[in-house]
């Protein structure tokens, strides 16, 4: 009998780099977001955007956005100002060194680049904060420069669309992002284009339940061809989180003010204020450990624990033990650039990070309803 002949398996194949644009861009017309920071050519304006969109949702940059602009409406406005009142501008939206490499990139624009957003993508790229991705996000919407953006919502795109296997944090994948986003960019329109793959990522490329019967690519993207979108991007490799216990003191004079201490000026929540705080050591007790937080002269006075509170943050996790002094103190003259007392009413004009607020308003809660200050949100 003779060997049967086995059918041949259909061969599916990457689509060509070119013919993505066009059915992305018609897309684009007619379902891409109304934001602010779209449609408008001022570098200033797309590059505040840029930085507030690092790892923050963009329902949440829209609280802050329009209020900061208004606070700093030009780039020697910003670059003017104190790092204070950025921070304050800044707080509850998180990852405060973007804030702050946004103030030292903008007073460099204005002392090395003629007071202007550099058009340049090699100096752009050498300011604090300012990566591959934000030059291409900010030269290809303010100028149209063909340039290329891999950001969380391309790489499950593009990993999708042409069956990318591999971690995209390795430095091969990364490198293959980069060309195929490239590759795939318009000649003209190039603004658009980074803008509608970003939007094809957020609203239509999920990465769960990918709305694969409503997309633009959905006849070129070879993993609907094959079935198994959801299978990309590839997990990266995690990050372990670190856990830390603190305690924190909540102490007040007879004023009503609480003591603030400045955090160091390098690494988590660098320079932003916080209740006089410490880290535990494993085991530490923190009623023991929160007594070394008072003044000498007082160390003997009674503390309370008022409650505890958990932060997170990208890679680490906070719980916070919050303690308080029973009686207000006769306050020194301290302020200074380290430690301030500050009445609640003035809490908004620091800029308190989340963190610093989950513990504050645990010590609020020892004052008068009517002394409670208007919290920033986040
Ligand atoms: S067809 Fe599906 S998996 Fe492919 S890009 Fe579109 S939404 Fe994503």
């Amino acid at each position: 009998m003779a060997p049967s002949q086995a059918e041949p398996t259909p061969v599916e194949t990457a689509p060509a780099t070119e013919t993505i644009a066009a059915p992305l861009l018609a897309w684009y017309a007619q379902a891409g977001r109304t934001l602010p920071w779209r449609d408008i050519d001022d570098p200033y304006r797309i590059w505040v955007s840029e930085i507030m969109l690092q790892q923050t949702r963009v329902d949440t940059v829209l609280n802050y956005y329009d209020r900061f602009l208004e606070q700093f409406p030009t780039l020697s406005a910003l670059a003017e100002a104190t790092e204070d009142q950025v921070l304050a501008a800044w707080a509850g939206l998180g990852f405060y060194r973007r804030a702050r490499n946004l103030h030292r990139a903008a007073k460099t624009m204005i002392s090395e680049h003629q007071g202007q957003v550099p058009s340049d993508p090699e100096a752009l790229q050498t300011l604090p904060g300012i990566g591959r991705y934000t030059v291409g996000a900010i030269l290809s919407s303010a100028h149209n420069a063909r340039l290329p953006i891999v950001d969380g919502n391309v790489i499950r795109v593009l990993s999708r669309v042409f069956h990318l296997a591999g971690d995209p944090s390795r430095s091969a994948m990364q490198k293959e992002l980069w060309r195929l986003a490239e590759a795939i960019l318009p000649g003209d329109r190039p603004g658009d284009f980074n803008q509608a793959l970003m939007d094809l990522g957020a609203t239509v490329c999920h990465p769960v339940n990918p709305r694969c019967d409503t997309c633009p690519l959905q006849s070129l993207c070879l993993a609907n061809k094959l079935g198994d979108p959801e299978d990309f991007p590839h997990p990266t490799r995690k990050t372990k989180v670190v856990f830390q216990q603190r305690a924190a003191l909540y102490i007040r004079d007879r004023d009503g003010r609480m003591l603030l201490t400045r955090r160091p000026d390098a690494g988590l929540l660098a320079s932003m204020w916080e209740l006089p705080a410490v880290d535990l050591q494993d085991g530490e007790d923190p009623a023991a450990a929160v007594t070394t937080l008072l003044p000498s002269a007082k160390r003997a006075r009674k503390i309370e624990p008022i409650g505890t509170v958990e932060h997170r943050f990208s890679h680490r996790h906070w719980t916070v033990h919050v303690f308080a002094a029973e009686n207000p103190v006769a306050s020194s003259p301290l302020d200074n650039d380290q430690r301030r007392w500050v009445h609640p009413d003035d809490l908004h004009e620091i800029g308190l990070p989340t963190a610093t607020w989950k513990a504050v308003r645990l010590g609020l809660k020892l004052l008068d309803a009517e002394q409670r200050p208007g919290e920033s949100p986040g």
